[in-house]
């Protein structure tokens, strides 16, 4: 139970037991959704300097019988209380694996990259080293084009810790990128000292970097240094061609955004890299 101090009064409050019943009802909808492949990856493009494919992120979706597609800023954070995001997320891997072996079967897709986000609980867990390893022994897929996007708030633990963690996911042939960079407690020593192969600017910067000198100075910082130390950066949230330009001028060469499409489900991501593929 959370510290009691002054808010013990809460444990009466009648809104609070909604609160209650609502997330157990909400526990229980989440692992129906699980048994019944509610849970579906979607696709969202990532391209180049000259608008070419480079890959996808992977991003959940919750394709709820009654509510519609649910956003996974909503399941996600309760998935991670309850321990569903371990399942949820060795599912996503797999689902990202099984995608590779297929496009790795044809010469036009076989390079691209597929990125999967993997949270605090499920990087605690234990087995996540021997389960990545038996999904990628399973499905065939090449771990070189797997991205796994860890936030700053993996890094939060013990870094002795993480980093033994990041290595073993490295000698799996694993990729790493730093997912949301600039919002938490960012070290730069986190650039030096992990194995990460990709920082992704995040959108808040983006999002400023016409009108808000502080966040286009930040991302050109990040990007000029990034680059120096041989990481790769990706800005996400890219919305307008105007934004575009600017991170283009700054030296950003990989980029994700509505400006280049939206999340949609495989089939419709696959018509839309057949379109962008064409010669
Ligand atoms: P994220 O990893 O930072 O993903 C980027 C979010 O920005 C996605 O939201 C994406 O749809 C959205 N986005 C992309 N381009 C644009 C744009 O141009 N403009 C704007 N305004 N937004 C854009 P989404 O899909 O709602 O996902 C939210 C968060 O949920 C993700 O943030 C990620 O933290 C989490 N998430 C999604 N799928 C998974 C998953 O499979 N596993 C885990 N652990 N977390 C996931
Ligand atoms: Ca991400
Ligand atoms: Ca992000
Ligand atoms: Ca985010």
């Amino acid at each position: 139970a959370k510290s009691a101090g002054n808010n013990s009064i809460r444990f009466f409050d009648p809104l609070m037991q909604v609160a209650v019943e609502e997330r157990a009802r909400l526990e229980n909808e989440l692992r129906r959704a699980m048994r019944n492949r509610e849970l579906i990856p979607y696709f969202q493009m990532q391209v180049d300097a000259d608008r070419r494919p480079v890959g996808a992120e992977i991003l959940l979706r919750w394709q709820h019988p009654d509510l519609g597609l649910v956003s996974p800023a909503t399941f996600i954070p309760l998935a991670e209380e309850t321990g569903l995001i371990v399942p949820i997320g060795f599912d996503v891997f797999e689902a990202a694996c099984l995608c590779l072996t297929r496009w790795g079967k044809h010469a036009a897709t076989a390079s691209l990259t597929l990125s999967v986000n993997v949270s605090v609980g499920q990087f605690r867990n234990d087995t996540l080293i021997e389960r990545f390893a038996e999904i990628l022994a399973r499905t065939g897929a090449n771990p070189a084009r797997l991205k796994l996007e860890i936030t700053e708030s993996v890094l939060a633990d013990d870094i002795a810790g993480v980093a033994r963690k990041l290595d073993e996911l490295k000698a799996l042939g694993l990729h790493l990128s730093l997912d949301d960079f600039g919002t938490g407690f960012s070290s730069l020593s986190y650039l030096k000292n992990l194995p990460l192969d990709q920082i992704k600017i995040d959108q808040s910067f983006v999002r400023g970097i016409l009108d808000a000198p502080k966040d286009a100075a930040i991302a050109q910082s990040v990007i000029a240094l990034a680059s120096a130390i041989g990481l790769e950066v990706v800005a996400e949230g890219v919305e307008t061609e105007s934004q575009r330009t600017a991170l283009h001028d700054i030296g950003c060469r990989l980029f994700q955004g509505y400006l280049f499409g939206r999340p949609c489900a495989l089939a419709e991501f696959e018509t839309a890299l057949g379109a962008r593929l064409a010669p």
